[in-house]
């Protein structure tokens, strides 16, 4: 048995949460591989060491004297190192690093902030360090070369048995560092999970779970026990930041389940996330609610629309031209309309309508946005009729205009667009109709 547990920044961000770590692992010996985040925030308004290295890299761009805010980084990890009687010289370290900060790569300065905090929990814990740099290896494209990365995890494990690895970065076969996206020490963890052939990966996190509403926007959320990877990638992909949106791909090829447990509370269930969840006789309608703000949508009219094969290919091919990637295509009889990413498509959204106007002649092209898109996911919303009723019910006695609606093909998801400020109150609209009323029924507070 193998169990590969990845560890977030705030399971990390101190010394009390060092020793949380320790004893997670060391309470079950096939705890073998720890993946580290850098430190995170300790309590809200606090800082990530991530953005604190981002904000060094933008002084150094401006020429901005960045001493002082290098001084406070080091202090975060000697704080780690100090309370927990480390013998790594961390201020020795850091400071060599600060001393040629301006001639490193802005890649090679973020991807530090989880090299130091790898270095402390491997001391902390007994286990070998391995650098990221020398087992995840990129391509030039920035995908990960899988191929070379197991063959260089074997050679570590043989090595070493056990180990902790910095999660985020890895490097090209150069040794040019590289950085997955935000939130990517979940994709380190998922890799060296698949690489090591892992019964299980596990992420350790600061929720109890993967649960069905953003807490910041609803009370206290149901945790959701068990999920499927695709239920679970339409509702990362839709703004549940638990787990970053591309974490699933390494294990899930490979059939590996995903845990979702908390680090504060060990013993909670927390989520298991697999290709499919055992069917349970009280099952629920709704899996759980995610959503993003700022989003535009581009509605285009033309009688006949469907006798023209072309049509929907040649809208799309302006979006294409102007490199910006659409997100939802919601289509009608003689309408259709195209979802973009407000941020992503930018002021091009003048010379993208006007190209339509030209090239598709429609009968009628119209723009709106400040669209929020708000996504509901289940597995077993299709086979139960009636389920867009109610919601669409919900958003009606919460007085919330519907601007948009999508479903996805395999229908697990019900998209719908709203506008931007009525986001928040519709998310919670759409929770108190299933989730809430289901847990009133239950009568149990939620626990199945
Ligand atoms: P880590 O630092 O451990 O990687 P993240 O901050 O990346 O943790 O992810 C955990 C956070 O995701 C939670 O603290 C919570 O605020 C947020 N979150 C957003 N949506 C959800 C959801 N549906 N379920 C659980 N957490 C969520
Ligand atoms: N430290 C990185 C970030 O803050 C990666 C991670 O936390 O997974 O985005
Ligand atoms: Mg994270």
């Amino acid at each position: 048995m193998i169990k590969v547990a990845k560890f977030g920044g705030s399971s990390v961000a101190s010394a009390e949460q060092f020793k949380k770590v320790k004893s997670i692992v060391e309470a079950d010996p096939t705890r073998r591989f720890v993946v580290v985040s850098a430190a995170g925030k300790r309590f809200s308004g606090d800082n990530k060491i991530t953005d604190l290295l981002l904000l060094v890299n933008a002084h150094i761009e401006y020429h901005v004297d960045c001493t002082q805010l290098l001084k406070d980084i080091e202090a975060r990890f000697v704080e780690i190192a100090n309370e927990l009687g480390l013998s790594y010289p961390i201020a020795q370290k850091f400071e060599e690093f600060s001393a040629c900060v301006k001639s490193l790569s802005p890649e090679y300065i973020v991807s530090r902030g989880e090299w130091f905090t790898g270095q402390l929990m491997a001391e902390y814990l007994g286990l070998p360090f391995v650098d990221a740099a020398d087992v995840i290896v990129f391509h030039h494209d920035g995908t990960v070369d899988l191929e070379r990365t197991a063959t260089a995890v074997r050679e570590e494990v043989q090595q070493k048995g056990s180990f902790v690895l910095p999660g985020f970065y890895g490097s090209t076969v150069e040794g040019t560092i590289r950085l997955f996206q935000r939130g990517g020490g979940d994709i380190s963890g998922a890799i060296l999970a698949r690489c090591l052939d892992a019964d299980v990966y596990e992420n350790w996190t600061d929720v109890s779970g993967f649960l069905a509403a953003d807490p910041r926007i609803v009370d206290n959320p149901r945790t959701i026990h068990r999920i499927t990877f695709d239920e679970m990638r339409e509702l990362s992909y839709m703004g549940a930041s638990v787990l970053q949106e591309e974490a699933i791909f390494p294990v899930r090829e490979v059939g590996i389940p995903i845990q979702i447990k908390n680090t504060n509370e060990p013993e909670a269930t927390g989520t298991t996330i697999r290709e499919t969840a055992h069917e349970r006789s009280h099952e629920h309608l709704i899996t759980g609610i995610a959503g993003k703000r700022d989003f535009t949508a581009i509605h285009i009219q033309k009688a006949h629309l469907h006798n023209d094969v072309s049509y929907i290919r040649r809208a799309l091919s302006v979006f294409e031209r102007n490199g910006v990637s659409v997100e939802h295509i919601p289509t009608g009889v003689d309408s259709f309309g195209i979802v973009v990413s407000s941020s992503e498509v930018g002021d091009a959204i003048y010379s993208i309508v006007n190209d339509l106007r030209n090239e598709l002649k429609p009968d009628a092209i119209s723009v709106v946005d400040k669209l929020a898109l708000i996504s509901v996911v289940g597995r077993n919303m299709s086979r139960r009729a009636g389920t867009s009723g109610r919601i669409f019910g919900a958003l009606g006695e919460a007085g919330i205009n519907i601007r948009m609606i999508t479903q996805s093909s395999q229908e697990i998801s019900i998209i719908m667009g709203v506008n931007n400020e009525d986001f928040e109150r519709a998310i919670k609209a759409i929770y108190d109709k299933f989730v809430g009323q289901e847990l009133v029924e239950m009568g149990n507070g939620g626990v199945q």
